[in-house]
């Protein structure tokens, strides 16, 4: 931990071409999304990359249960094999139980027994627009209590996981250490749990 960068990028145009439509449900156009699932056999040869992590974010927020903020977000794990999983913010009528997609990601690699593969994070989000698609160019960051449910992924992976931040459409990606995101985090560390 302790690694502080900061940069922003963009997208290749190529790589543009590849996540266009990102907002359209995969399930109806197949394509690149589809190479992203977990069994696919080239998921667990390739790694796939920041535009295609972010994509696969993107895909996962269309899947948003987010009727009361109409705030979509999406969010998607790199891990160590290559594969990767994705959370989508779950809202419930009683509104402080919400569930971020980071927090939903995260507990899917729980489920699957690989809290300490997590190497990478990509998230997205955008407000809704009548069709319930996420628009918008504006990068978005986990809140804080999503950058502590990383915290606790990144210190059992020994890792001060890469945040890449990306808007609902365009190109534009901020990336940032964890540790940028939470400085002096309290953590599993702290109670000599690994
Ligand atoms: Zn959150």
């Amino acid at each position: 931990m302790g690694r502080t960068e900061l940069f922003s990028t963009r997208l290749s145009g190529a790589t543009l071409d590849a996540v266009a439509g990102d907002n359209d449900p995969p399930r109806q156009r197949g394509g690149r999304h589809d190479q992203l699932e977990c069994d696919s056999p080239r998921a667990m040869t390739e790694t796939p990359d920041t535009a295609e992590l972010i994509a696969a974010a993107r895909a996962a927020a269309v899947n948003a249960h987010a009727p009361y903020s109409r705030f979509a977000v999406g969010a998607a794990l790199l891990m160590r094999d290559g594969s990767v999983l994705t959370g989508t913010n779950f809202e419930n009528a009683s509104y402080g139980l919400s569930l971020c997609a980071e927090t939903v990601a995260v507990a899917a690699a729980n489920a699957q027994g690989r809290l300490r593969e997590i190497v990478a994070v990509a998230v997205t989000g955008g407000a809704m627009d009548e069709a319930g698609r996420m628009r918008g160019d504006a990068v978005v960051s986990p809140c804080g209590r999503c950058r502590q449910v990383l915290n606790e992924v990144a210190q059992l992976a020994g890792l001060d996981l890469p945040i890449h931040c990306a808007a609902a459409e365009g190109d534009a990606v901020a990336t940032y250490r964890l540790s940028e995101l939470l400085p002096h985090a309290f953590g599993p560390a702290d109670l000599g749990i690994f």
